[in-house]
C-alpha cells in the first residue's frame, strides 16, 4: 500500500528507475519481462512517460487553466480559454488530463508506450493521438496490436481503451493492475478534497463543488479490458 503523499504524486519513495523513467518495482518487473517478450517476437517497447509528480500535473493544469497551454475540444479544436466558463473549462482540461493529486501516473503503475523506431532518424515526433496506434499504417499499429493480445499476461491492461464519457481515449496507456488496483481503491475522495485544498490550483473552488462527480467520470470510470 502507498502513502498519501506517495498516491498523490507528492513522493517518490514507492519509484525505481527505469529506461530513464520512474516506475512503481512491481509495475517495473512486469514492464521489463513484456519488453523482453515483445522484443523477442521482433517490437521495440519504450516508455513516452512513466510517474508524473504532483508538481508537474499541477503545473500542467495551471497552464491549460491560464490558456498558456492549449485546451482542446473533444475533437481537438483549440478553445478560447477566456470564452468558458470555469464549470466548461474545468471539463474541457479533465477530457485530456489528470486532475492534479489524482493522475495513474502518479502511482508509477501507468505509464504511455510506444514504437521507438519509426522516430528515428526522422523528422517524425511522437505525438501520443490515437491514429499513431489505431491505424493499419500508424507508427505504433503493430506494438499496440501485439499488446492487445498480450498485455494481461504481464499483469497490464488499458484503463482508456474506449471513450466512456470521462478521459479520452488513450491506447498508448497501460496499467499494472496488481499496484493501481490497490491505488485505485485507497484515493477516497476526502484524500482528494486535503489536496486539492492543499494545492495553488487554479479553479479550487469549482474543483471543490464537484469533485463528486469528477470522481466518478473521470477516475473511476475507467475501462477493464485488456485491448
Ligand atoms: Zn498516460
Amino acid at each position: 500500500m502507498l502513502s498519501n503523499t506517495e498516491l498523490t504524486g507528492a513522493s517518490e519513495k514507492h519509484l525505481t528507475a527505469v529506461d530513464g523513467h520512474k516506475l512503481h518495482a512491481g509495475a517495473a518487473e512486469g514492464y521489463l519481462a513484456m519488453q523482453k517478450a515483445a522484443a523477442a517476437n521482433g517490437l521495440e517497447l519504450a516508455i513516452a512517460s512513466g510517474f508524473r509528480a504532483l508538481d508537474r500535473q499541477l503545473s500542467i493544469w495551471n497552464r491549460k487553466w491560464r490558456g498558456k497551454l492549449p485546451l482542446l475540444s473533444q475533437h481537438g479544436e483549440q478553445l478560447d480559454a477566456s470564452a468558458l466558463n470555469d464549470t466548461e473549462k474545468m471539463h474541457a482540461i479533465l477530457h485530456w488530463s489528470a486532475l492534479p493529486g489524482s493522475s495513474r501516473h502518479h502511482w508509477g503503475s501507468d505509464l504511455d508506450i510506444y514504437d521507438p523506431r519509426p522516430f528515428q532518424h526522422s523528422e517524425r515526433k511522437l505525438r501520443l493521438v490515437p491514429a499513431e496506434y489505431t491505424d493499419a499504417d500508424g507508427p505504433c499499429h503493430k506494438l499496440w496490436q501485439w499488446l492487445t493480445q498480450h498485455v494481461h499476461e504481464y499483469g497490464f491492461f488499458f484503463p482508456y481503451a474506449r471513450y466512456q464519457g470521462g478521459v479520452a481515449r488513450e491506447p498508448w496507456h497501460l496499467s499494472y493492475r496488481p499496484v493501481s488496483q490497490k491505488c485505485h481503491q485507497q484515493l477516497s475522495l476526502e484524500l482528494l478534497a486535503e489536496t486539492i485544498n492543499a494545492i495553488a490550483i487554479e479553479g479550487k473552488p469549482i474543483i471543490l463543488d464537484n469533485l463528486v462527480q469528477i470522481k466518478n467520470q473521470y477516475i473511476d470510470t475507467i475501462t477493464e479490458d485488456d485491448g
